[in-house]
């Protein structure tokens, strides 16, 4: 048994399934996970002293590689003057000021612990703002394990067979409506059917918890004309595109203005944190400000502000990072794409910047029901056949990729190489 195998068992004996995020436990690729020691840059390894070239990065955070110098240094720093006031600090002002300068759409913004807190407080605000109750929300997407998200939801949800979880109430449920993604004929549907009682419609801008989707043309502005036309709140959940697929977001990318913005992820530097802002008449709605209750005892914590800062100013200075990122990303779809052509596999891929999925079907996908039509069990052989080569992949077939600038072009083609092989191992 591995030392990663010893753990697990006795994690399992500790903790619900032995972990403590569901996807995390490699149930939708069998096998046993990883347990973690330590990373660096592209890499990461685990507790055998393997290492592996990076392709989840915390899902997202570590866009810079992991252990980024400057971020390390920010918290080491901050470490000097405790760890949590639960009273307000100049890192917050600086953090506020920051974010309002790269998000387009954000006025003002609260800071939160976790890409869940955010979306929770969003739509309560926009209820408390609009004096309505129902939600609309896409198949597939993943908006966090908030009770009112967990109606089709994708990413970890689906991928454990859950899109629609006990414990929601039917009464929660019955206030959350869904359309499929890039389906705008269906949102108007249910605007109509619901007239005067929707208070936001809340997306991924470009989804990536069912595998990467992109909006498809005019998809984006569609969704902010009807949400004009009846008077809903437009929230883009930019948890995983915020400060990656641009500075400021999808919503910087695409030229499409949200009423209100969810972030996380990048935005703490690998520390848990989140963010919610937006519209200046909207966000003044949130305690103490307006009626709209929310607090948290470590939001705004400095040391995870430090960690988040240290990661936003870097990013918000180095505008080369994001056309590396582009580069990347290009390099490894021409690459995915060859050994597809010379494999004569039909497969699909969906990439956009550093968002990038592999999905084992012949169809396009650009909704939920596309994606479901994947060879599931073909990817988890691939999965496996990957990580033998060093390669560390999401272990679903429902995820994107999240590429670091840590990755050289030598690890773009070591990459391309396993994928070449690691799709031959399992196709036989
Ligand atoms: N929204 C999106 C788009 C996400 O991808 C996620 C997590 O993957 C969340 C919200 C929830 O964030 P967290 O896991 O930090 O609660």
């Amino acid at each position: 048994m591995t030392t990663s195998q010893q753990l697990f068992e006795k994690a399992k004996e500790l903790i619900p399934g032995g972990v403590n995020s569901p996807v995390r436990a490699f149930r939708a690729v069998g096998g046993s996970p990883l347990f973690i020691k330590s990373a660096k840059g592209p890499y990461i390894y685990d507790e055998d002293g393997r290492s592996y070239i990076e392709l989840i990065n915390s899902w997202g955070p570590m866009i810079l590689g992991h252990a980024f110098e400057p971020v390390e240094q920010a918290v080491r720093d901050a470490i000097q003057h405790s760890f949590s006031f639960g009273a307000p600090t100049r890192k917050e002002v600086e953090m506020a000021e920051l974010i309002i300068s790269m998000v387009p759409s954000v006025e003002k913004v609260r800071m939160v612990n976790s890409g869940t807190e955010a979306t929770m407080a969003a739509i309560r605000v926009a209820r408390g703002f609009t004096g309505r109750d129902k939600i609309i929300k896409f198949e597939g997407c993943y908006h966090g394990h908030g009770d009112s998200f967990l109606i089709a939801a994708g990413s970890g949800a689906m991928t454990m067979g859950v899109p629609d979880s006990p414990g929601v109430t039917k009464a929660t449920a019955a206030d959350t409506l869904t359309a499929p993604y890039n389906d705008l004929a269906a949102v108007e549907v249910l605007l109509e059917n619901n007239h005067n009682q929707v208070a936001a419609l809340i997306l991924e801008p470009v989804v990536g918890n069912m595998g990467c989707v992109l909006p498809e043309p005019g998809f984006l502005e569609g969704i902010r004309s009807l949400c004009d036309k009846h008077g809903v709140v437009l929230i883009f959940d930019e948890v995983m595109t915020g400060f990656r697929l641009a500075r400021g977001g999808a919503q910087e990318r695409f030229g499409i203005t949200p009423d209100l913005t969810t972030m996380g992820k990048i935005i703490g530097g690998g520390m848990p944190v989140g963010a919610y802002g937006g519209r200046r008449d909207i966000m003044d709605m949130v305690s103490p400000a307006g009626p709209v209750y929310q607090a948290g005892t470590l939001s705004g914590n400095p040391i995870a502000m430090s960690a988040g800062l240290a990661m936003l100013r870097h990013l918000n200075d180095n505008p080369g990072v994001y056309s590396r990122l582009e580069e990347i990303g290009t390099k490894l779809h021409t690459g995915f794409s060859n050994s597809l052509a010379k494999l004569g596999l039909p497969f699909t891929i969906n990439q956009i910047g550093s968002m990038f999925t592999l999905f084992m079907t012949e169809r396009s996908v650009s909704n939920f029901a596309d994606a479901k039509t994947c060879d599931l069990p073909l990817f988890g052989r691939y999965f496996h056949a990957m990580l033998e080569r060093g390669v560390y992949l999401a272990p679903s077939q429902f995820e994107s990729l999240f590429v670091s600038v840590a990755l050289t072009d030598e690890l773009i083609d070591q990459v391309i190489q396993a994928n070449e092989e690691s799709l031959t191992v399992a196709l036989t």
